[in-house]
């Protein structure tokens, strides 16, 4: 019985390639209790790896928050398969507007302590007693309102390539600074304002609305279904959209277009840019966003001293890393000195 992904990513890409089969990306989520996420992990990973699912799941004892793909063909298996589960049931998929055979290419299921990682005692409130959810026709009405403040539930370099207009966006590197921020600046309001917020697929929010909830606030609002699914429905049903820019996905693909508008500037020469890209120095692998001009010059790289080591051959690199802790966990996302253009 195979329980783990054998294939490297390059071998599926080829494979992916000779299938020549359409794929979905989708992500979905759920709250549950979960007595053996190990027992349950396992038989996710053997029913899903038999229908070509590729993608990166977490099972936690509260829930499942899945990203993936999976071929269009198998769709209807892979829905009854869900619809099998309790709490699965009829669960809301966030379909991908923009599909991409590749993004991704092994599928990971991994057991962790949480489905997101937000850093909160979970015993000190009720994830149950969540925010209202809306829908993009009500959403739109409720930014529209004076009354309302409305909140960006994503880090500083999601929010940074698109947002909503007039949406406040901390400046923050965890889910975790984001709630406390958001608490402290906005306590004057707890009783009089609504409080609508949002993210990628909904999932932040759910917690999010909850601990706000908790803490006193008394008119929480959410996004259902996040970003993904109010492009989805203000295509659907043709309504006014006030999303600008990309919105940020955590697959291969990085990001999904919404608008046209690029909101954010290339941060090695500041001209309007909105693609992300990771340093092409293994060792650094900093996020970061550069336009095509600076990708050239730069040869991929964040700074002169990166692409300095990336043009050194793979042995000579290997020699240079060793004894350093990977730099992945030291560099933050999207932040580093040398990027002289980030705002
Ligand atoms: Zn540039
Ligand atoms: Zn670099």
């Amino acid at each position: 019985m195979q329980l783990y992904n054998k294939l490297s990513a390059k071998e599926r890409a080829s494979l992916i390639e000779q299938a020549g089969e359409d794929r979905l990306t989708l992500s979905f989520y759920a709250y549950a209790k979960i007595g053996n996420p190990q027992l349950f992990r396992n038989y996710l990973f053997l029913a899903w790896d038999q229908m070509e699912v590729l993608g990166r799941i977490y099972v936690a004892h509260e829930g499942i928050n899945a990203q993936l793909s999976l071929p269009a063909t198998r769709f209807d298996e892979f829905k009854s398969f869900l619809d099998s589960t309790y709490f699965l049931e009829n669960v809301r998929l966030n379909i991908a507007i923009e599909h991409d055979l590749k993004s991704f290419l092994k599928l990971k299921v991994k057991v962790r302590d949480k489905i997101v990682s937000d850093g909160l005692n979970d015993e000190t409130f009720d994830v149950r007693n969540k925010g209202v959810h809306v829908d993009a026709i009500k959403f739109n009405e409720l930014i529209e309102d004076p009354n309302t403040i409305l909140v960006d539930m994503r880090n500083h370099y999601e929010s940074e390539i698109g947002h909503f207009q007039g949406a406040i966006t901390p400046d923050v590197d965890t889910f975790r600074d984001s709630l406390d921020i958001i608490e402290r600046d906005l306590k004057e309001h707890k009783e009089g304002k609504n409080l609508v917020m949002y993210c990628t697929g909904g999932i932040r929010c759910e917690k999010a609305s909850a601990y706000y909830k908790h803490k006193g606030f008394k008119k929480v609002f959410q996004l259902e279904g996040g970003i993904i699914e109010y492009a989805r429905q203000v295509e659907n049903l043709k309504l006014e959209n006030k999303f600008k820019g990309k919105n940020f996905v955590f697959d291969h693909r990085r990001s999904e277009r919404i608008t046209e508008e690029v909101v954010s500037n290339c941060h090695q020469c500041g001209k309007a840019c909105d693609t992300h890209v990771n340093c092409a120095n293994e060792a650094c692998h900093l996020l970061f966003i550069q336009c095509e001009e600076c990708a050239k010059s730069m040869n991929d790289c964040c700074s002169i001293s990166c692409k300095e080591i990336a043009a050194l051959s793979f042995e000579e690199q290997k020699a240079l890393r060793k004894g350093i802790p990977n730099s992945n966990k030291i560099f933050k996302k999207g932040r580093s000195p040398v990027l002289k253009f980030k705002q």
